[in-house]
């Protein structure tokens, strides 16, 4: 048998990577909870019937990129379709109602992190399975809170030294202005469909505004010329719009209008935004947030209906946007036991400085001192403390400062050990 691999398209995180995934993490969090998110966690598996009904059957996503399998079944029982979550929207809605929190609260305010899996051609910044942080909001239906989430988002994407990005936003319409559209943008493809690239040509039909986005070349060069939503929206939908433009200029958030912007999810209402990177590592795949309003998707998975929006973003593609390094805790103390039998005293000795809050390290293997001192300097220690026969006897340590070249040893009582490690 081969040598064991991640399966393809899925990456591990190792130490040394992970404490810029910690800090954005922590970023994130701490942004958010500022304006009123409250964290929700979902499982990872949902029934498949959740994304069919909540994504659209016409996506991307649905049509051939789930994780979708057969659940062992019970006595006599079918198994259940089950499916890996491909986002997060979806079960955020599903909990939502599940809970009844429709009737309790007149605002709800969520965020969530975590892994997404969605079967994807892998390619730097496209994974199979990555991770998405994102907000969701339930109740209100905008458009100033939709300002407030665009410009959460700028806020929290300086906060990461990601800079120089691209805010576009657009407005789908909703109702009858997606009905108008979507004939007008027919009548424009079905004579030019001989154009369009395989994919467009196939959904033509069941998902036309696809065409809009589409990457492909060709598809793009249709694209152009095609009537605008923008065009169509009706006086609702355009004061709707117009508001949420003022909100965002009044706040000082840049942003461009893309008529074009219709992203590949089928459940958008109204305001739909993306948010892309310009610098850093990112290449092709420099969207780094997308998101939008989906008025109806709570009443089509049977609640009340009720206004909502969301976004979510792509940890990885944002580790390659954001500033490259992030300082590690560094190691306060290395102890290290003169002979074996003082390694239970060091072990005593290493929980109090850890109880104290410091970071210590010891080696409990029983090597000699001369390769636990060798390994104290490697750690990049601040101080190597040695306990012996003779330090334990006194209750004491020898300290050394490893920043200092030749520093002196120093016997420091072990009582006060954590203020001096301190200071
Ligand atoms: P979406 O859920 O498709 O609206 O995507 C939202 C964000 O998730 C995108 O802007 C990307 O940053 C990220 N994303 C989506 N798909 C992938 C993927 N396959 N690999 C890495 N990041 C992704």
């Amino acid at each position: 048998m081969g040598k064991l691999r991640t399966v393809k398209g899925m990456n591990d995180v190792l130490p040394g990577e992970i404490e810029r995934w910690h800090r954005l993490e922590g970023v994130f969090r701490e942004r958010v909870e500022r304006y009123g998110f409250r964290e929700i966690r979902t499982p990872i598996v949902e029934h498949t019937e959740l994304f069919e009904r909540g994504i659209g059957e016409a996506t991307d996503i649905v049509e051939k990129e789930m994780y979708t399998f057969t659940d062992k079944a019970g006595e006599g029982k079918k198994g259940k379709r089950l499916t890996l979550r491909p986002e997060g929207t979806a079960s955020c809605v599903r909990a939502y109602l599940e809970h009844n929190l429709q009737g309790q609260e007149p605002v709800t305010k969520w965020y969530y992190l975590g892994p997404m899996y969605r079967r994807e051609r892998p390619a730097k910044g496209r994974y199979r399975q990555f991770y998405q942080a994102g907000c969701e909001i339930y109740g209100d239906p905008g458009p100033y809170v939709d300002a407030e989430l665009i410009d959460m988002l700028v806020g929290f994407l300086t906060d990461l030294g990601v800079q120089d990005v691209q805010v576009l936003i657009n407005s789908l319409g909703h109702g009858a202005t997606r009905a108008r559209y979507r004939a007008a943008l027919l009548d424009y493809l079905r004579p030019r469909a001989q154009g369009l690239s395989s994919d467009s040509q196939r959904r033509l039909e069941r998902n036309p505004l696809r065409v809009l986005d589409s990457k492909a070349p060709q598809d793009q060069e249709v694209a152009a010329n095609a009537p605008r939503i923008l065009d169509f929206l009706s006086a609702e939908d355009a004061a709707h719009f117009d508001a949420l433009r003022s909100a965002l200029d009044a706040l000082h958030t840049p942003y461009e209008v893309d008529a074009h912007l219709v992203r590949g999810l089928d459940y958008y209402t109204r305001t739909l935004f993306e948010i892309r990177g310009r610098g850093g590592d990112l290449g092709a795949q420099n969207a780094l947030c997308g998101g939008g309003r989906y008025d109806d998707m709570i009443a089509q998975l049977g609640g009340k209906a009720t206004p909502a929006i969301g976004f979510a973003l792509g940890i990885e593609r944002l580790l390659l946007a954001m500033e490259p390094a992030v300082a590690v805790a560094r190691l306060d103390a290395f102890l290290a036991a003169q002979r074996p039998e003082d390694r239970s005293d060091l072990l005593v000795l290493a929980r109090t400085l850890r109880e104290a809050g410091l970071h210590v390290e010891t080696d409990l293997r029983g090597n000699s001192l001369k390769s636990q001192l060798r390994r104290a300097d490697k750690s990049g220690a601040r101080f190597a403390a040695v306990l012996g026969e003779n330090e334990r006897a006194n209750g004491t340590v020898m300290l050394t400062n490893l920043m200092q070249r030749n520093a002196e040893r120093q016997e420091v009582l072990q009582a006060d050990l954590a203020r001096v490690l301190r200071r």
